[in-house]
């Protein structure tokens, strides 16, 4: 199963956006992202939280 992240889900108006296999190395991506386009150095906590609150679950960005 493939985890898709898009980077203006999470507020900004950016085209960036994650299509791959789950793993906590896609989270860390995202992370990483916007730290490095946005200059907001969220948690990796943080990151998962915003994702579960986009609609997935624990289990599905998790192994
Ligand atoms: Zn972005």
């Amino acid at each position: 199963m493939t985890l898709k992240l898009r980077c203006e889900d999470y507020g900004f108006e950016c085209q960036y956006e994650i299509d791959e296999e789950k793993s906590v190395s896609t989270i860390e991506k995202l992370r990483n992202h916007f730290e490095e386009e946005h200059g907001i150095d969220y948690t990796v906590e943080a990151v998962t939280q915003m994702i579960q609150n986009r609609g997935h679950s624990l289990e599905s960005i998790r192994k």
